[in-house]
């Protein structure tokens, strides 16, 4: 079965088509700077086919759609012959009201990701623009969204609940949801696969950050709270943040969107080194002497460390500390100053085998209480096999 995973973000479109059950990649595309009438890039690879176009005329989500498709079907670089061969596509969707996992995009499912738009406004606005461009085009394959809260409905209430009159968990749903299911998922499944009780931490550093607690491969804490703009600070998000201050910033003449500006789009590592929203460079100023951009990764390190201690502390032990994604995966330095944090609970670091690691890896010493992984996210796959086992 072709099955095609379709991972949005506000301005890109990552494809990849599988053939299931195989989990064999026929092809994958990028596209950056989707809504550019000069500047958006496009890439396609097919096996030793490979297609990089800069400076394109990309204007909404349709075209890029339409371009990718256009490769998968024809020239040198086509793997099917027509777009019906793919009998299902795939969504990296965030969340949906009352819909987590898997499911079909049905209408219901789709109002649902429309009425809770305000917690994730980028995310599930784009998904619902891509969804429907996708529909357009290749109308007769399944829509199978797999939600990005799916994997920690395993959290005991306890840990979901937060300290608010019970009504508003009852009527309007107030809890922790979670978030980055698919990539600290994935991580259970290659852990899962070595064996079947273990105690694990998965930080998920990417362009937005959340540290999760496994327990026998199942989620049982998370640092994401209700909305995006919760837990570690992110690339320009803000994190965990005291509620009283929305009402304050109010006192000083900010208007509501103002606030979730700064909230949503200028804070996070932006806001505090005032430098980027890219890690890389604002490790670099830092090394230039930029004393806001080395607060802004030391604000980065302690918030992942304080999770990792509680999340110890909670789970009784651990076995695996995981990093993925973007940062996760390629920045040794933020692996060493997290792990250095980390030796009262035994965690020893290899500090070459640190410096060395790109991807898949072991980075811990030999003696060390806890393995750290390095494991590369692989989040269309575990939506690829997801949404090939949905009924
Ligand atoms: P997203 O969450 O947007 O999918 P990714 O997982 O692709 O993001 O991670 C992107 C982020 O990874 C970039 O914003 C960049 O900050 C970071 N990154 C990538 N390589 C490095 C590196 N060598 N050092 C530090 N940060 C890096």
């Amino acid at each position: 079965m072709k099955i095609l995973i379709c991972n949005a973000g506000s301005t890109s479109l990552k494809f990849k088509l599988y053939d299931m059950p195989e989990a064999r990649v026929l092809a994958r595309g990028h596209i950056e700077r989707v809504g550019s009438r000069d500047d958006a890039v496009f890439k396609y690879y097919a096996g030793d086919y490979a297609l990089e176009l800069t400076g394109l005329d990309i204007p909404d989500y349709q075209s890029g759609i339409r371009r990718f498709l256009d490769c998968l079907t024809r020239g040198d670089g086509a793997v099917i012959s027509d777009v019906n061969e793919i009998e299902r596509v795939g969504y990296k969707a965030t969340l949906s009201k009352g819909h987590y996992g898997v499911h079909e995009l049905t209408d219901e499912v789709l109002a649902g990701m429309a009425d809770w738009i305000s917690l994730a406004p980028l995310h599930n606005r784009v998904y619902l623009d891509v969804i429907r461009a996708m529909c357009e085009v290749i109308p007769a394959a399944r829509s199978v969204g797999a939600f990005e809260t799916g994997f920690h409905r395993t959290i005991p209430l306890e840990r979901r609940i937060f300290g608010l009159p019970y009504e508003w968990y009852e009527q309007y749903g107030v809890e922790r949801l979670g978030y980055h299911g698919a990539s600290h998922g994935h991580v259970a499944d290659v852990l899962n696969a070595e064996r079947a009780r273990y105690k694990a931490i998965s930080c998920h550093l990417g362009g937005s950050c959340s540290v999760c607690a496994i327990e026998d491969g199942r989620s049982v804490d998370t640092s994401f709270g209700m909305s995006l703009e919760s837990g570690l600070i992110h690339a320009n998000r803000v994190g965990d943040l005291d509620p009283g201050m929305i009402w304050f910033l109010r006192e000083q003449g900010l208007s509501d969107d103002e606030i979730r500006e700064g909230f949503t789009k200028t804070g996070g590592l932006l806001g505090i080194s005032g430098v980027s929203n890219d890690l890389r460079y604002v490790l670099d100023a830092a090394r230039g002497g930029s004393e806001r951009a080395e607060l802004a990764a030391r604000v980065f390190v302690t918030g992942i460390v304080h999770y990792i201690g509680a999340f110890y502390l909670d789970l009784g032990g651990l076995d695996y500390l995981v990093f993925t994604a973007g940062i996760g995966e390629n920045s040794a330095e933020i692996r060493r100053r997290v792990c250095e944090k980390l030796a009262p609970i035994g965690v020893a670091l290899d500090e070459d085998a640190n410096a060395r690691t790109r991807g898949e890896g072991v980075i811990s010493a030999p003696g060390s209480a806890v393995t750290v992984r390095v494991i590369p996210a692989d989040e269309e796959l575990s939506i690829a096999r997801r949404a090939y086992e949905l009924k």
